[in-house]
Parts: C-alpha cells; sequence; structure tokens
C-alpha cells in the first residue's frame, strides 16, 4: 500500500486524480490523507468523489473513506473492467477532470471501453471539452492512444447537465517529442452562449477577429438549444505546425464580453510570443501519458523513454503531478532550461 501525503506540493485534487488513474494504470493499492489540504474547501468534493466512484467501478476497487468532505481515503483495484461505464456527478462539477481521472487506466486496460460522464463540461480550473478534443487529444493520438471523445451536451457551471463520451481503444503508447511549436498556420475563434443573448457571442468574437485579424470562417458563434443553465465560453484556438494549443475564457456576471475575450486573447498572444509548443495547462497533463509510454518501452525491452516537451516556466502543479507519478511509476522527470522555457523529458 503506497501512503500519499494530499497536502503535497499544490496539495489540491491533481494528487487524488492522478494517484487514483496510476494506482489503476499499475495494480497498486494506495492510500491518502490531508487531500487537498491546500484548498479553501479542503477534502472531496462532489466532483473528486465522482473520480473515485467512477474509478472504483473501473478498477474493481476496495474504498474506504469515499464521503463528501473526507480528508482521507484508501483505495485497493482488484482488477480493471473495461467495457460501458457511466459517472453523473450530480452537480456541476466537471466531468473532464473524471474522464482525466480514470484515462490512464483505460488507455492500459485489454479491451475498449465507453466512458459517459455526465456533469460540468466547460468548467472554469479544469480542461475544458474542447481542450480535451483539439489538443490534448490529438497530441494522445500521435503518442499511438486510441481515443475518441464526443461532446453530446454542454454543460456550465452552476448549473451542469452536460453529457460527455469516451471511448478508447487501448494501444501501447510510445514517446512524445515535441519540442518545436513551428509556425502558426491559423487562429480560430468560438464563443458560445447558454441561456444568455448571442450578442454576447458576438462581442466577444468581434474583439478576437480585430485582436488576431481573424476572416469570418475563422469565427464560430454557438448558442446552445434548450440550456439547462446560464453559461458563456470563448476559445482561441491557435493550430500550428506541430501542435494545436486552445486558450479559454467564461462569461461572468459584471464582467464585460470585451474583458472576456480580451483575457483570453492576452493570453493566446502570450503563447504565441514565448515560441514554445506546450501551455501551462498542456503541461502538467502531458506528464502521466509520457510516464506510461516510458513504462511501455521499459516493458516492451525498449529504451525507457517517454520523450519530451518544450514549456514555459513549469508550474508547481506540474512539479507536484511528476512527483506524485515517480511514486507509482519507476520513471524520472528531469526539467532543464532551454531557451525561454524548460525542456521536460521523462525516462
Ligand atoms: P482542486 O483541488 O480544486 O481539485 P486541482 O488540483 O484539480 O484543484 P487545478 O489547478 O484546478 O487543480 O487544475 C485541474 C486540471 O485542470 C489540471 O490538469 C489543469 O491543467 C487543468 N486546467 C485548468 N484550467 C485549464 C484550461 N484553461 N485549459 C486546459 N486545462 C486546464
Amino acid at each position: 500500500m503506497l501512503n500519499i501525503d494530499g497536502s503535497y506540493g499544490e496539495g489540491g485534487g491533481q494528487v487524488l486524480r492522478s494517484a487514483l488513474g496510476l494506482s489503476l494504470a499499475t495494480g497498486t493499492p494506495f492510500q491518502i490523507e490531508n487531500i487537498r489540504a491546500g484548498r479553501a474547501r479542503p477534502g472531496l468534493l462532489r466532483q473528486h468523489l465522482a473520480a473515485v466512484r467512477t474509478a472504483a467501478a473501473v478498477g474493481r476497487a476496495e474504498v474506504s473513506g469515499d464521503s463528501l468532505g473526507s480528508r482521507a481515503l484508501s483505495f485497493a483495484p482488484r482488477a480493471l473492467v473495461a467495457g460501458e461505464h457511466h459517472a453523473a456527478i450530480g452537480s456541476a462539477g466537471s466531468a473532464m477532470l473524471v474522464v482525466q481521472a480514470v484515462l490512464p487506466a483505460l488507455l492500459v486496460a485489454d479491451a475498449p471501453t465507453r466512458l459517459v460522464v455526465e456533469g460540468g463540461t466547460h468548467n472554469p480550473s479544469a480542461p475544458p471539452f474542447d481542450f480535451i478534443a483539439s489538443t490534448f487529444g490529438p497530441l494522445l493520438a500521435r503518442m499511438g492512444a486510441r481515443v475518441r471523445v464526443t461532446l453530446e451536451r454542454p454543460g456550465f457551471y452552476p448549473a451542469g447537465g452536460g453529457r460527455v463520451v469516451v471511448e478508447v481503444e487501448p494501444a501501447p503508447l510510445g514517446p512524445l517529442v515535441l519540442v518545436e511549436r513551428g509556425a502558426v498556420r491559423s487562429i480560430r475563434a468560438r464563443a458560445v452562449v447558454s441561456g444568455l443573448s448571442t450578442r454576447i457571442a458576438h462581442r466577444e468574437l468581434h474583439v478576437l477577429r480585430e485582436r488576431f485579424g481573424l476572416a469570418r470562417d475563422a469565427l464560430v458563434c454557438e448558442e446552445i438549444e434548450d440550456p439547462v443553465g446560464p453559461g458563456n465560453v470563448v476559445h482561441v484556438e491557435v493550430v500550428c505546425e506541430h501542435v494545436t494549443e486552445t486558450f479559454t475564457a467564461f462569461g461572468e456576471k459584471r464582467v464585460r464580453a470585451e474583458e472576456v475575450a480580451t483575457a483570453v486573447a492576452d493570453e493566446a498572444q502570450a503563447w504565441i510570443d514565448r515560441d514554445v509548443p506546450v501551455g501551462e495547462h498542456l503541461a502538467d497533463q502531458l506528464l502521466l501519458p509520457l510516464a506510461l509510454a516510458a513504462r511501455a518501452g521499459a516493458r516492451g525491452a525498449g529504451p525507457r523513454d517517454g520523450g519530451r516537451f518544450r514549456t514555459g516556466p513549469v508550474t508547481l502543479h506540474t512539479t507536484t503531478n511528476a512527483e506524485v507519478i515517480a511514486r507509482f511509476l519507476d520513471v524520472r522527470f528531469t526539467f532543464e532550461p532551454s531557451g525561454e522555457g524548460t525542456l521536460v523529458s521523462c525516462a
């Protein structure tokens, strides 16, 4: 039984999610204390509990401490169960973070899985569906994974009501090498409103159009039919030679649509100016696939090489994740300065 301290590093939900995914993928039981000790509301929130329950179903696991607010948990998987799985968060908690918690296991299972998750699909502080579909998913595919994500219905905080389907066909992962961004090929912007005026989306798109000199066909305005609750999200997708990055901002009460659009434009522009291929969020999410690729290489009598990527300054979220991964897998991450950024390697 591995002992994990949930207060380690950033002390957030990532420690738990990565531990769940790796416990399932390696068959290693673990116990965790001080869950999310670094957060204002520590312990398991609904979304974390949904991740635990989904992971328990996927791994036919023996679990104790799986209740709302719990700060300690033990999790012992018995067998990976591929096939059909369904998780309902019961709030607008992020469905994408539930996916994040079990995806490592589904990638190494011995049969395909179809996972349906209901909850929020576009939440602040979580990967929005579009990021998984356009940025993370294609890189996983480049590593050999066969993952298809479908948005059946978007769900926004606080009403939720979203539904996402993830279909995974297990395949061994190979290393990813992503050190150059390459030229910017195109920029696309997409503004979505749910239960709000499309004027908001048009104002956001207007800002992005001016800012990046976009043609009309690079702009998408989407109004959700039969909305469960209000919501507004705007994405900027920057398609480059070697990677596509997705930047996101959410409309908020008392924040002008122009400010929302400017915030996401600034973020996208900062990434373009820095000339590193991997943005802050993508960096922490790539660690786990790289580690699985390193393990697959070592098992197949190949080199223990998960690959490498170049990103900006390394965040505490990323270093925390690297430490948790190294507790479960015999891999090592190195972080070296490289030009304006950091070269992250996994072997
Ligand atoms: P909590 O303790 O509240 O559960 P957390 O530890 O899960 O927090 P966060 O920093 O909130 O940590 O990040 C959760 C995950 O969501 C990370 O994998 C991060 O990369 C991802 N993420 C957050 N914002 C974005 C974004 N705009 N685009 C893509 N991914 C994002």
